[in-house]
């Protein structure tokens, strides 16, 4: 099949036929997965095609190979992300259990492959007696998210404590990559938006276990007092903007508790969105355009978001999956 045919196909199944004709691929391919169920807002449309790779070798073979022309979007666990209600067109890629070992290496290293939630970072570092990583108890991500996210809390980020990742890029090029090279700033990553991160090696210290295990509990504690860590939201969405708390401008300007249909900003933080029950993608995105709009009506300051918003709204003339947000 040419490049120009795959250019011209809209569904799925063609694209799953294409992908289905790499002879070796041993990871698994699906169409039209729905996107609700992977992320922590869950709303969203499907994933015209969703490619989980057995490995990082698998995941290289694929992208050699895949047309350029068909879209490549990577999602960890989805707790960062507003999928909108039309889905993503072309291959969802997410990474599963080829990608999810713990190493600890001398010298207070650990390893861990992108698909490790971050929790799980921070317990095994605990457990081997390595300091520093204790701040990814409070981040429900794994570590590939935490990668592009430059994931931070309690004073620290992603930056200070990774210092070597492995990618692959859209060509299916293996790289080693040092931290100094990724372009790190505050939530930002400046590595090319084609990498999709399969492992990082972190440095931390040495430390005393159950002292680190306390620092955990109460960095637990803490969240569950200050954030609606039980709710469909998606954490911070939006930046700090410099000199400024999201949240302190989100109440000047009144907006704490607003809601679009069943988004809410949240009454407990108010740089969070929440979806109450049956939310779209649609209105999630509405309510925190409104938020931007009336802080900058307020404070003359223009939020950014940091949530990442994917995929194509459902409109009239997108038909694209025929499917509803709620279905
Ligand atoms: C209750 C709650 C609390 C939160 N608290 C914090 C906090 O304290 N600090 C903080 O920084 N964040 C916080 N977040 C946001 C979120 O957990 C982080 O941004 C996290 O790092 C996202 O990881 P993820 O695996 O869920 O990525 P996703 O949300 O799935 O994706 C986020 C971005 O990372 C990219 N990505 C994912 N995996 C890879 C990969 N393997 N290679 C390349 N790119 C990839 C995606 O394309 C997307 O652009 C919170 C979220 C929630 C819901």
């Amino acid at each position: 099949m040419s490049s120009a045919n795959v250019a011209d196909e809209s569904t799925g199944r063609r694209v799953s036929e294409l992908v289905a004709r790499l002879p070796d691929l041993r990871g698994r391919l699906k169409s039209g997965v729905a996107l609700a169920d992977l992320t922590w807002f869950r709303v969203g449309g499907p994933a015209q095609v969703l490619y989980t790779p057995a490995d990082e070798a698998d995941l290289a073979y694929f992208l050699a190979r895949v047309p350029a022309e068909i879209p490549i979007t990577v999602i960890g666990l989805g707790s960062n992300l507003l999928v909108r209600d039309g889905g993503i067109e072309g291959v969802v890629i997410r990474l599963g259990r080829g990608f999810g070992e713990i190493t600890i290496e001398e010298g207070y290293r650990l390893r861990a492959g992108a698909a490790v939630p971050d929790v799980k970072v921070a317990r095994a570092a605990a457990d081997a007696g390595i300091a520093g990583l204790s701040f990814y108890r409070g981040i429900p991500g794994s570590v590939g998210g935490a990668l592009r996210m430059n994931g931070g809390a309690h004073g620290r980020e992603t930056k200070e404590v990774v210092i070597e990742v492995r990618a692959v890029d859209r060509q299916g090029r293996i790289h080693v990559l040092p931290v100094q090279v990724l372009g790190y700033a505050y939530r930002h990553c400046g590595a090319s938006d084609d990498l999709i991160f399969t492992e990082a090696l972190f440095q931390g210290e040495a430390g005393d276990p159950a002292r680190i295990l306390a620092e955990m509990d109460d960095i637990a504690t803490y969240r569950e007092q200050a954030q609606p860590i039980k709710s469909r939201t998606g954490g911070s969405t939006f930046k700090n903007p410099e000199g400024y708390k999201a949240w302190q401008l989100i109440d000047a300007a009144g907006c704490r508790g607003l809601s679009i249909g069943n988004a809410k900003v949240s009454e407990m933080h108010c740089n969070f969105l929440i979806n109450e029950g049956n939310a779209t993608g649609a209105e999630l995105e509405e309510l925190g355009e409104t938020v931007r709009a009336r802080v900058k009506a307020k404070s003359g300051v223009e939020l950014e978001w940091e949530i990442k918003r994917l995929g194509e709204p459902l409109e009239a003339g997108n038909t694209f999956f025929g499917k509803s947000p709620r279905g």
